[in-house]
């Protein structure tokens, strides 16, 4: 915990690429840089990084085979940054195993906090039933008694929108895909329909938010999935300013 995380850069303009490194390493991160996507997996399988910045557009690969290539092997969070906005590379990239996606031009604070939600999520265990709880202003999930509570009162869910609520809670800050929740819900056969997908969503978004028109909990990302507000925590880095939302 106290020595700060090792990030590999895998982008090939140099100006980004400074001004990332710059960035992260008024941090204090330690910071490896590589231009190309062959440069980058070997900086992977020799330095061991404990989170890669990836962009798509390389000189020699697309970046998108650098997480395929990746995740054959290894479960190290992937955050692709890109200027490709379109929702289906999105979603391609998330569903490959990237673990979120920015687009550019994207700001400091926020690439900072995409950051160290990676980084968290990569250092806690992910085994259900581990006796952890999510919280988030008035909402509270304790997943070991599988009780859900608001305001200190308890929410009564259907098993299905437990599964729901629990799996995005559990990747809290990053974006969960409509594939990866229906799969992982449903399970692999279930139709291609988001349908009952969005109708179990509606009836959560009813039961946790004061205004399921402007949810504080659940967020849509059009086109692509759902992401669920970051947990509270008491570990921010004192340095930045953790207001605005
Ligand atoms: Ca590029």
């Amino acid at each position: 915990m106290s020595s700060k995380a090792h990030i590999l850069i895998i982008e090939d303009e140099k100006s980004i690429c400074n001004f990332i490194k710059a960035a992260l390493q008024v941090q204090e991160y330690r910071v490896s840089v590589a231009h190309t996507a062959a440069e980058g997996l070997s900086v992977i399988t020799s330095r061991c990084p404990d989170l890669v910045l990836l962009d798509l557009g390389l000189p020699d690969r697309d970046g998108s085979q650098v997480i395929r290539q990746v995740r054959q092997w290894s479960s190290l969070p992937v955050l692709v940054i890109s200027a490709r906005t379109q929702e289906t590379e999105k979603v391609r990239m998330l569903d490959l195993g990237a673990d979120d996606y920015i687009t550019k031009p994207f700001g400091t604070e926020e690439l900072l906090a995409r950051i160290r939600t990676a980084l968290r999520h990569s250092s806690q265990p992910l085994r259900p039933g581990s006796g952890s709880c999510y919280r988030a202003g008035d909402l509270c999930i304790d997943f070991y008694r599988r009780v859900v509570t608001l305001e200190g009162r308890e929410i009564h869910l259907t098993a299905v929108e437990y599964k729901l609520l629990s799996l995005l809670a559990r990747s809290a800050g990053r974006v969960v895909t409509h594939d990866a929740i229906m799969t992982q819900v449903w399970g692999p056969y279930m139709e291609e329909n988001n349908r009952i997908l969005r109708v179990n969503m509606a009836n959560i978004r009813r039961k946790i938010e004061k205004n399921p028109a402007e949810p504080q909990y659940i967020f849509t990302e059009i086109g692509i999935g759902y992401r669920m507000r970051e947990e509270a925590s008491g570990e921010e880095n004192p340095g930045l300013s953790g207001g605005g939302q």
